[in-house]
């Protein structure tokens, strides 16, 4: 019985999901990936005018591990939150972004923030000291927030955007349409940008519903005195719906893909990246 026990314990030791063993193995690795170097930002430009003009970056995390390559941010980030390592993450994300900002003529640069980076304590007092320390104006950095982080603590959350914009960084609510914020908390928080969720986008050509919320979304936007970014752009039919609806800004794969650091840069000084 003893012996059965043991290769029961076995047996479900081997089985364990390989994605929980994955997860374990990310957890340690990405402690390191920091202090060597693994890790890079890219910069997806946000295109004004149908697609005439740069007026923002948004920056994306890529991890290149010796290990596993290329692991995604949707696989790493949801691990680092969860374990405690996205506030050093995010603190160098930040400061990585406000570099690359330093070095565009008049863009800013809109960085990613999880919902445990939104609720740390002095959360505005830190970004406050990083653009202080880059020599980078506040204006230079917008925060993309989800609507879940937004939720959690409607009332918090007002007092920090209002904080953030009143110290004059830009704010975007990322996803916008697929989280759980209410009309009403929408109305008491103080914002720049929504950003239309990628779904929407994608779903524009084929569901009535799709292209239905994509056209509200850019009314309430607009009737709110917001700028309105449609993400995941993929082709022209979007790009032309996207203008006739008369949403402001567009982002996507059919405009440019992200970009290492001097391309984004060579783009926004008026060159070409192709
Ligand atoms: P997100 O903020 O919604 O970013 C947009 C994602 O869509 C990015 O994926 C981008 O590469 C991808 N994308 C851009 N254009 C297109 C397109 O035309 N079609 C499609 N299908 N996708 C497009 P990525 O870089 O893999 O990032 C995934 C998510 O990871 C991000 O979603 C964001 O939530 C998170 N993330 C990335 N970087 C950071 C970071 O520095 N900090 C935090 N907290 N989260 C990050
Ligand atoms: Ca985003
Ligand atoms: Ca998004
Ligand atoms: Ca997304």
């Amino acid at each position: 019985a003893k012996r059965a026990g043991r290769n029961l314990v076995r047996v479900f030791d081997e089985s364990m999901d390989e994605s929980v063993r994955f997860r374990r193995q990310i957890e340690t690795g990405l402690g390191q990936a920091m202090a060597n170097g693994e890790l890079s930002l890219v910069y997806q430009p946000i295109f004004a005018r149908g697609g005439l003009e740069v007026v923002a970056f948004e920056a994306l995390l890529r991890w290149c591990s010796p290990e596993h390559g290329m692991i995604s941010p949707g696989m790493f980030i949801p691990v680092a939150e969860e374990s405690g390592l996205i506030h050093d993450l995010g603190d160098w994300v930040v400061e990585e972004a406000l570099e690359a900002a330093k070095r565009w003529p008049g863009q800013f640069v809109s960085v990613n923030f999880s919902p445990r980076q939104f609720r740390r304590q002095n959360f505005v007092a830190q970004l406050v000291a990083q653009v202080q320390r880059a020599g980078v104006s506040p204006n230079q950095l917008q925060i993309e927030i989800t609507e879940t982080a937004l939720a959690e603590n409607a009332e918090r959350a007002a007092d920090t955007l209002y904080r953030l914009r009143q110290m004059g960084f830009r704010v975007a609510i990322d996803d916008f349409g697929t989280g759980y914020s209410s009309l009403y908390n929408i109305r008491t928080f103080a914002l720049d940008t929504l950003k239309i969720d990628s779904s929407f986008v994608d779903g524009m050509g084929r569901e009535r519903e799709s292209a239905a919320i994509v056209h509200s979304i850019i009314h309430l936007g607009r009737a709110l005195g917001l700028e309105v970014v449609a993400e995941g752009v993929e082709n022209e039919t979007q790009l032309q719906a996207l203008r006739l609806a008369g949403c402001s800004q567009v982002q996507g794969y059919y405009l440019s893909p992200p970009l290492v650091a001097d391309d984004a840069v060579r783009l926004a000084e008026g060159g070409s990246v192709l």
